[in-house]
């Protein structure tokens, strides 16, 4: 931890004066004055002290809490480091102020399941405390799981987004740009080279070394046992979401259209019947969200889904729901589906920007 009580006041590490002498505001003991070559200066408990205040802190994590103080300090906020709110037992790394507006900064740079963190968020709900989590090193990888993408997401000007802070260089880092494609990652990539690139990988997953269980059980409702590749071109997704399925949403929009198939055509649905029948669908695929609710992010794709299926005609929209007008058509091959996309059909039937 970087504060400790001394008299009665507050005293940063950085900024002591004494050697000893300070008290954890926590528990109240002596706190040790840690001043070393490699950690920031610091407070820590004595060996054998029960108090997890300050418990296996990295010196990433006390580095940036001081950096973030001086950051907000210099945009103007009124900062508390380590402060603690009694009315929910919390204490976040950092607390700004701004006029009668609170906020609540978690530096977290070690593992933190989704409950702890969603049972710290209610906490700030609760005191009506706005909240950022600002991810460390140990999260800055070149491709952090999505279970772990969704738990941090967090919504800036209207935008999901991941953030960082980066004690290398002091700096907060926005990241946006984690839209995207089944196996496609990046969105400089034309739709149809797009579905080149996602037939080659359902390629893989179904006769690739390990070929997946679920697959084989996707593929037997299937007439005929075609190829996984051959799927309808409606089934490839092709303009980037965030993500919120723990799978490929390619995989999810092939059951979709599977359970199409069995369906008597002019089935009817109603808006919300429909939107709840593709979220089924997803069954247990839908990723946790830890810092919102996720449910526009959701919709997002099920609207996407939605819109090319009209496109295509498989449904059509009557004034209250969706009927659905014809079933979505296997490919009889793989080399058929691509002679297809060759010959434009993909612009042909799906008018995409
Ligand atoms: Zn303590």
């Amino acid at each position: 931890m970087l504060v400790a009580v001394k008299a009665g006041r507050l005293v940063l590490a950085g900024n002591a004066q004494e050697k000893t002498g300070y008290r954890c505001p926590g528990c109240n003991e002596l706190v040790i004055l840690r001043r070393g070559r490699h950690k920031i200066a610091h407070f820590a408990h004595r060996p054998g002290s029960k108090c997890r205040l300050g418990e296996g802190e990295t010196s990433e994590h006390l580095l940036g809490k001081r950096q973030l103080l001086q950051w907000y300090r210099q945009q103007g906020y009124q900062v508390k480091l380590e402060a603690y709110l009694p009315q929910i037992a919390q204490r976040p790394d950092l607390l700004l102020t701004e006029k009668d507006r609170r906020v609540a900064i978690e530096f977290q740079c070690s593992p933190l399941s989704l409950e702890r963190l969603r049972e710290r968020n209610a906490g700030y709900r609760q005191c009506g405390i706005s909240f950022h989590w600002l991810l460390g090193a140990p999260y800055q990888k070149r491709r952090l799981q999505v279970a772990k993408v969704a738990q941090f997401t967090q919504e800036v000007a209207g935008r999901p987004v991941l953030l960082f802070w980066d004690t290398r260089v002091g700096r907060l880092l926005v990241q946006r740009d984690l839209l995207q494609c089944s196996f496609v990652h990046g969105t400089e990539m034309g739709p149809v080279m797009m579905i080149r690139a996602q037939i080659h990988h359902l390629n893989g997953i179904q006769y690739g070394r390990g070929g997946g269980v679920i697959v084989r059980q996707m593929l037997t409702s299937l007439p005929g046992h075609y190829p996984l590749a051959a799927c309808p071109l409606v089934c490839h997704d092709t303009v980037p979401t965030w993500p919120v399925l723990d799978e490929p949403v390619i995989m999810w929009r092939i059951r979709v259209v599977m359970a199409l198939i069995h369906q008597p055509v002019f089935t009817f649905w109603s808006q919300a019947n429909w939107r709840e029948w593709l979220a089924v669908m997803a069954a247990d695929h839908w990723l946790n969200f830890g810092c919102l609710d996720g449910r526009s992010l959701r919709d997002n794709l099920l609207v996407i889904f939605t819109q090319e299926l009209l496109r295509e005609r498989v449904l059509i929209a009557c004034p209250d729901g969706y009927i659905l007008f014809q079933h979505p058509v296997w490919f009889t091959s793989v080399p058929e589906k691509l002679k297809y996309l060759e010959r434009g059909g993909f612009s042909r039937i799906s008018a995409l920007k």
